[in-house]
């Protein structure tokens, strides 16, 4: 593993050198194989878990590493803060991994920094095993997401209104490259260091834009290499927003500081699983007025890439033809990111209802009056579930099964009358040639279904119960004196990941975790600040 550290390179400007604080007794309680092996971390590393417990928590630096604070600004709720900035987070470096992909390295939780404000810089065990397990179960779903590589717990007690265990999460990302990251530069004036973040973000996230992507055989003007930016970062949202909606996940704030132009899954703190269908629906404390709802989570990727749109005004109108005024130059720049800004609403649109689609079987949505038909179909499917209170993963996973089995076929007919026959009246028209063989008909079907709906999803009252258990044994041994309190911990969350790991099979112990939750998470509520 060779650290390289190309962010630094784009200048002072960008981030604040600071060093990880040294914490007392760090315990590796977490570390992901998988991962490591995909980063080339050398097995004499891997089986050392002292080593390990000193470059997770930042005790020690890994050769190579430069720590550094990222700066950043960004849209908090819809309001504007010009200066967030990585007040409790130490980026180390980047590695390349074996796909040759660049990925961050960063330790999350790791003391404070120049952009601490009154943040203690820390993280409670809690959020860092859950961010550890909701990122690997999102990873496992096909999602774009960071990944964790460890969990260390400090030894150090930390205040959370109550005092909880610390931990360190290391955290692994194609890069943090935010929204809020050209706000930053934007809310200065600095059009100079805009430039260069474009610059290097199409060189580590689209370098086909300077490669493939030519206007009769010239390489792009500056002005449209500026919009191919724009169109593939949002792009990039669109694909990420779709995969939560399709497997039910609720970000929870979507702040323009947590939306990364990679497309990324970034920060879990107030994340949550949708249980009940309700594309209303909010779990975090602080969203009162729904702003990052399950089903509004698709418009709000829009107004983030909006506010990217803003962030790039100025190069573009830069950019411009000479010949314009001024002021031509800026409405001409406001006419080309708007047009990329409306074109979002119709590319959501054709990818959420493949997706939806293929959740019902069927590999294309058409054209036409077919693909009305079949939006139809799912809108009201859809409206059915929210009045039925249905479960979101249940009720898919139920409608793949009825394929080939007569009870549940039967079953869900009741419940979801009419719907239930036009559905199988569309996936007729799918396979006819297979008409005669009711068993066979909906085989295609059936399998794109398996694929797209999982039969286990990290449901909100199996993460807390697990998270209370390692809250609890860690508790009583914050030091992880006793060999029982990592084992506990890594057990517990083991088990459950095994399952997680395979959301679209059923394993030996799948069943357990497919329980719904007695109350439907009608009292659940996750937080921020954690
Ligand atoms: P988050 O909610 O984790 O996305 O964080 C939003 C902003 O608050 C970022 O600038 C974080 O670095 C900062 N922040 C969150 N928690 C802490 C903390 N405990 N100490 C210092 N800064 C924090
Ligand atoms: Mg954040």
């Amino acid at each position: 593993m060779k650290f390289s550290n190309t962010y630094i390179k784009l200048g002072e400007q960008f981030f604040h050198r600071t060093l990880p604080e040294k914490v007392v007794s760090p315990t590796l309680l977490l570390w992901n194989k998988a991962l490591a092996h995909d980063l080339f971390i050398p097995k004499n590393i891997q089986d050392d878990h002292l080593l390990l417990s000193q470059y997770g928590s930042g005790n020690q630096l890994p050769n190579g590493a430069e720590s550094i604070a990222l700066a950043y600004a960004g849209h908090q709720f819809g309001h504007f803060n010009p200066q967030l900035g990585d007040g409790r987070a130490h980026l180390l470096g980047e590695v390349l991994d074996k796909d040759n992909v660049r990925r961050d390295i960063q330790l999350k939780g790791s003391g404070q920094t120049g952009f601490s404000r009154r943040g203690d810089g820390k993280c409670a065990l809690a959020p860092a095993l859950r961010e550890y397990i909701m990122s690997e179960a999102l990873f496992a779903l096909g999602a774009p997401t960071s990944r964790c590589l460890s969990v260390v717990a400090t030894g150090e007690m930390i205040n959370r209104g109550l005092t909880k265990a610390g931990a360190v999460v290391t955290r692994v990302a194609a890069s943090h490259i935010r929204v809020g990251t050209f706000q930053y530069f934007a809310a200065r004036g600095d059009t100079a260091s805009l430039q260069a973040l474009v610059d290097y973000s199409i060189k580590r996230h689209f370098p086909e834009i300077d490669t493939d992507e030519t206007v009769n055989n010239l390489p792009l003007s500056s002005e449209q290499r500026i919009l191919a930016f724009l169109s593939s970062a949002i792009a990039k949202q669109i694909n990420l927003v779709v995969e939560w909606l399709r497997i039910g996940f609720i970000h929870g704030v979507m702040n323009t500081d947590n939306t990364v132009i990679c497309g990324e899954t970034l920060d879990f703190g107030p994340c949550a699983m949708l249980g009940v269908y309700d594309k209303n629906k909010v779990f975090s404390s602080i969203d009162e007025y729904g702003r990052y709802a399950f089903g509004n989570q698709g418009k709000i990727a829009q107004w983030n890439m909006a506010r990217l749109a803003d962030c790039l005004m100025p190069l573009l109108t830069e950019a411009s033809d000479k010949q314009l005024t001024e002021e031509e130059q800026e409405e001409k720049a406001l006419t080309q990111v708007e047009a990329l800004i409306h074109q979002y609403t119709d590319q959501f649109d054709v990818a959420y209802f493949t997706m939806y689609g293929k959740k019902l079987g069927l590999a294309n949505i058409g054209e036409n009056n077919t693909a009305l038909n079949n939006k139809l179909l799912i809108s009201d499917l859809l409206s059915l579930m929210q009045t039925q209170k249905s479960d979101y993963t249940q009720t898919f996973l139920e409608l793949t099964q009825s394929l080939t089995d007569d009870a549940k076929a039967q079953e869900l007919q009741s419940k979801l009358g009419d719907w239930y026959q036009r559905w199988l009246v569309v996936l007729r028209q799918e396979e006819p040639k297979q008409e005669s063989h009711q068993q066979k008909n909906y085989q295609n079907a059936q399998d794109l279904m398996r694929k797209n709906n999982p039969v286990v999803i990290p449901r909100n009252h199996h993460i807390e119960s697990i998270l209370d258990v390692c809250e609890t044994v860690i508790a009583n041994d914050l030091s992880c004196a006793k060999k029982s309190t990592k084992k506990v911990i890594t057990e517990t969350v083991d088990e459950f990941l095994q399952v997680l790991r395979s959301p679209y099979k059923e394993i030996e112990s799948t069943a357990k975790y497919q329980e719904l939750p007695g109350d439907g998470d009608r009292y659940y509520q996750t937080y921020c600040g954690t």
